[in-house]
């Protein structure tokens, strides 16, 4: 059923051994011409293969596609479709590209279809209608409980039988290179008990991956833990910002608030789930034992190598963190299956976030929280440039891909600069 993965494919579109985009791969995105014309695409190697058009031509026409599925902005026409369709799809834009395929070839280099990715703007690919951010990685929460309360108690007695997250804002969720405006708001200063109006000056990135969900499960009915990776259309790379000194005057009873919503980013290129199927790991054994509804068979974590660089106004881009996605203690399966156990209902087109994806090493944290250890240490950039938070004028870079043996599927680059 997956003839897209094939890993002996090889495609007229010529592109080197490292790119993200093999043609293996096929992910999704939406981009815009210099004319202001929408295109929901894919993209090979750096060549960037109109849907939109292909669809127009007629080249899905044997797929039960819904009419008109690439004519619009954003990917939702799609997602509301379901797996199999998703699958044909990709299977389909396999075999047009695929070097056996001498026809289409021809046909395809003689219609406006492929597009140079330097001419175009990759805009957001999803219309986003709720989003939902995770706190799924251990290492982080236990990083985070060691900071602020109790370093022999760093986990709060719900983290290992929960998936914990919060509702979020999808209205401030940008694509890579729109840049970060600093916020401003309500901050405790030290050893002071009334607060002041600033900007904040603990603006942190937080490393993390996003999953876009198709249309799942009507309000009062839940997913069973076992169909939610059907539910599950791809991943982006996201960057969840966060002011730390907002947050921590602010979340206290409620939870997180301004100090997430004033921006968060993904990247441009939905990975579908399907494409990322060789690289399944299992995660950590779960102990204590998870209730019923969260226990799931086989291996529903990814090994997917994450990295942070961070480049200022006068040195070149400095990697301070890699991770993984592996690291995952609750998996994509165990957040949906939690989210909807209540009849909460998730649609096509919404986002559920990591969390923060910390690995147990110093070198894999996933944010300037814990890799300057709440502002005790400090992270040097490559021109010995120091960091304890974020200054304007940084650039936060995050790349991710999976690897195994000759195939690499990757993501892209995750890059907002932050503003004054
Ligand atoms: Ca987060």
């Amino acid at each position: 059923m997956l003839s897209a993965n094939n890993i002996d494919r090889k495609s007229w579109i010529k592109y080197d051994s490292n790119s993200d985009f093999p043609i293996q791969n096929i992910p999704f995105g939406v981009f815009k011409t210099n004319n202001h014309e929408f295109h929901i695409a894919t993209i090979i190697g750096k060549t960037i293969i109109s849907l939109k058009n292909l669809e127009k031509e007629g080249y899905f026409n044997e797929i039960e596609l819904n009419k008109n599925t690439f004519q619009g902005k954003s990917l939702n026409q799609l997602l509301k479709q379901k797996k199999p369709i998703w699958r044909a799809v990709r299977n389909k834009i396999a075999d047009l590209f695929d070097l056996e395929n001498k026809n289409s070839e021809a046909q395809i280099k003689s219609e406006n279809i492929l597009f140079n990715k330097e001419n175009v703007e990759m805009i957001m690919p999803v219309q986003i209608g709720d989003y939902t951010d995770f706190y799924s990685s251990k290492d982080h929460a236990t990083n985070v409980g060691k900071m602020f309360r109790d370093p022999e108690n760093a986990l709060l007695p719900n983290w290992l039988h929960i998936p914990v997250g919060y509702h979020g804002r999808s209205s401030s969720i940008v694509i890579s290179g729109t840049p970060v405006k600093r916020p401003k708001g309500q901050i405790l200063p030290k050893e002071s008990s009334k607060p002041i109006y600033s900007e904040s000056k603990l603006l942190d990135f937080e490393l993390e991956m996003g999953f876009i969900t198709g249309e799942a499960n009507k309000l009062g009915e839940n997913i069973n833990i076992e169909n939610a990776e059907d539910y599950i259309f791809g991943l982006c790379l996201f960057n969840d910002w966060s002011a730390r000194d907002i947050q921590k005057w602010e979340y206290v009873p409620l939870g997180p608030f301004l100090g997430k919503s004033f921006n968060s980013s993904m990247s441009p290129w939905i990975v579908t789930l399907d494409a990322l199927e060789h690289f399944r790991v299992s995660g950590e054994t779960q102990s204590p034992e998870v209730l019923d509804y969260l226990k799931f068979n086989g291996k529903k974590n990814y090994d997917i190598q994450l990295e942070v660089l961070i480049k200022s106004t006068k040195s070149e881009a400095t990697s301070v963190s890699k991770s993984n996605f592996k690291y995952m203690y609750w998996n994509m399966a165990q957040q949906l299956a939690h989210h909807t156990i209540n009849g909460c209902n998730v649609n096509a087109g919404d986002l559920m976030a990591s969390g923060t994806i910390s690995g147990p090493k110093k070198s894999e944290f996933g944010s300037m929280l814990e890799l300057s250890w709440a502002g005790k240490e400090t992270i040097c950039l490559n021109n010995g440039e120091e960091r304890k938070f974020l200054k304007n004028g940084d650039t936060v870079i995050m790349r991710g891909y999976a690897k195994k043996e000759n195939l690499r599927i990757g993501f892209g680059e995750l890059s907002n600069t932050i503003i004054e």
